[in-house]
């Protein structure tokens, strides 16, 4: 039955007929008794009528024109539909609508949410605003790195004091800008120059526009009294209009960077003019800086870092934020002393922060009663001890929530926030997993396969015969067992496997390999990955190794 079909007839039934009154509904399920093809409006469950007689019948009688009662089953038919739309039986959202004791507002527990208090970040906060400060007074403040591990409130941190920063320097209108950049999305030198290009060239445009404005209204005005001119720094109407020709010249020789294809000196030199072109202090935020020059190297560091020599009307000032405490080792160490010039270090929450950050969250968040006591500190304790991570916190406070209203509880309990530490770890796992490169896959399905044929103890040369019967056939590149090696260190990094070393005395040392992730859901998302094609069929022809 087509959608539309559906829609006619309940429209029909519901405009001419009215709910049949109770004892009309007794009679016919006393009628119904005796007729074994009888349905009964009360019995109909949508689901099941579907791909049954019921739902045929309906058809028949839609294309008989509809609205009438059927013979073949004893009942109006019309009155079924009405029951169900109209009646007891609730649509497939009523029941997740109307039950809706626990969020207030979710939106808040999200990470793309930016607080507009942070409890224990006070110091931190403060340190940043006494070193951007210098920018409002028009010198160039010093470079700032931050550091600390994900969850400790960096990016939120900078985020509001950019924001302060900005509102600040509109209230004095002084000419300050904080440019904020996520370098784990804008990850090569290109990008990030490229960005910042054409942020100031959007702003210059509507410098110029605001400029060309006052002076075209000047210039019509001039035109008839020229005595307008007087307290201006133009002579004569002329040289209005000359200014007005240099201002659009600039304008249209401001040319956007795509987002590809110039050499990037280009790139450069269209951001230092653009952003010379004007008196200004620029703070440049970096965040995952890491990322960058993990991905791409430290030249976009050193050309930021020396600009300020070069330009004659602006200033700038970087602020590089860090996940990674060692980035630094990796750095020009003539980019790490001016980068470095102001060090803001974020140490991990503990679990009483971690509580009030959550109490904060969760009263705007949530229902009045909707947290039994235990939650919160249970949250904030799992989190304490994934490195007082204030993200894993708030997703678990949320997740708990999504699941206590998803079996339709009145309040999140303590259960709650434990199924939601297993969601949140074996999601973390999944995705893990599922972003491997290839071979790492090829090299943790080995382990699996071993695993699954009860091999104990699992040494590396172990795995890497089995890799090997794989790659084979799945038509893989075979790396060599000291990269195996190396891959497998990795996956232990990771937390997906645990390798250990032991000695085996005078035979020397050797690894034991065993999964630390539920196999099941692994393999699962191991075989969902197209590029490892049969490996499934595999199977067999490995197990058949361990038969002899
Ligand atoms: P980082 O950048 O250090 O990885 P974020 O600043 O992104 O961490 O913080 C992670 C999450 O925790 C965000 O949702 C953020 O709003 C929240 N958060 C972190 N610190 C605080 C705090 N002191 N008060 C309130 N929320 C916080
Ligand atoms: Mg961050």
């Amino acid at each position: 039955m087509t959608e539309h079909e559906t829609d006619r007839h309940t429209t029909d039934t519901t405009d001419s007929m009215d709910e049949p009154e109770e004892d009309e509904r007794e009679e016919q399920k006393e009628a119904g008794d005796d007729d074994e093809q009888t349905v009964r409006p009360s019995d109909i469950d949508i689901h099941e009528s579907i791909g049954n007689d019921t739902l045929d019948d309906l058809d028949v009688e839609l294309e008989n024109g509809g609205g009438s009662s059927t013979e073949s089953t004893g009942v109006d038919l019309d009155e079924v539909v009405l029951e169900e739309t109209k009646d007891d039986s609730k649509g497939l959202f009523d029941d997740l609508l109307s039950g809706e004791p626990i969020f207030e507002n979710k939106e808040v527990l999200r990470p793309s949410y930016t607080p507009h208090e942070l409890p224990h970040r006070t110091d931190q906060i403060n340190q940043m605003a006494t070193i951007l400060v210098s920018a409002l007074r028009g010198e160039t403040p010093s470079n700032i790195l931050i550091y600390g591990k994900t969850g400790t409130g960096k990016t939120a941190s900078a985020k509001f004091v950019s924001q302060e920063l900005e509102s600040t320097s509109q209230k004095y209108d002084v000419p300050c800008e904080v440019e904020y950049i996520n370098c784990e999305v804008t990850d090569t030198q290109y990008r990030v120059l490229a960005q910042l290009a054409n942020k100031f060239i959007e702003k210059n445009h509507a410098l110029i526009d605001d400029r060309l404005d006052s002076l075209r209204d000047l210039r019509s005005t001039a035109a008839d009294d020229s005595e307008r001119l007087s307290d201006t720094r133009f002579d004569t109407v002329d040289d209005v209009d000359e200014r007005i020709a240099d201002l659009e010249t600039d304008r249209e020789e401001m040319e956007t960077v795509p987002m590809t294809g110039w050499p990037t000196d280009r790139v450069y030199s269209t951001f230092f003019e653009a952003v010379d072109y004007n008196e200004r202090v620029v703070v440049i935020m970096l965040d995952e800086i890491d990322k960058l020059v993990e991905k791409s190297g430290d030249d976009t560091l050193y050309n930021l870092s020396r600009m300020n020599s070069e330009l004659d009307n602006s200033r700038i000032s970087i602020m590089g934020i860090s996940n990674d405490l060692k980035f630094t080792d990796f750095l020009d160490p003539r980019v790490k002393s001016s980068l470095g010039e102001e060090e803001i270090v974020f140490p991990p929450y503990d679990a009483n922060q971690l509580r009030d950050i959550l109490q904060h969250r969760a009263d705007i968040a949530f229902k009045g009663d909707a947290l039994t006591d235990d939650v919160i500190p249970l949250c904030a304790a799992f989190a304490a001890q994934e490195h007082g991570d204030a993200r894993r916190a708030l997703d678990l406070l949320r997740t708990a929530g999504e699941l206590a209203e998803r079996s339709q509880a009145d309040t999140v309990e303590e259960a709650h926030v434990r199924q939601a530490q297993d969601k949140i770890e074996l999601d973390r796992v999944v995705e893990v997993v599922r972003t491997l490169p290839t071979q790492s896959k090829i090299v943790l399905f080995s382990i699996i396969l071993l695993e699954k044929n009860g091999v104990h103890n699992i040494n590396t040369g172990e795995v890497f015969n089995i890799y090997k019967r794989l790659c084979e056939e799945i038509d893989a590149d075979i790396l060599t067992q000291r990269r195996v090696t190396d891959l497998i260190s990795e996956l232990d990094m990771l937390g997906i496997v645990n390798a250990v070393v032991v000695s085996k005395g005078r035979y020397g040392r050797t690894k034991e390999i065993s999964l630390s992730v539920p196999i099941d859901e692994t393999e699962a998302v191991l075989l969902s990955d197209s590029r490892l094609g049969n490996i499934e069929d595999a199977q067999p022809f490995v197990q058949a190794r361990f038969d002899n």
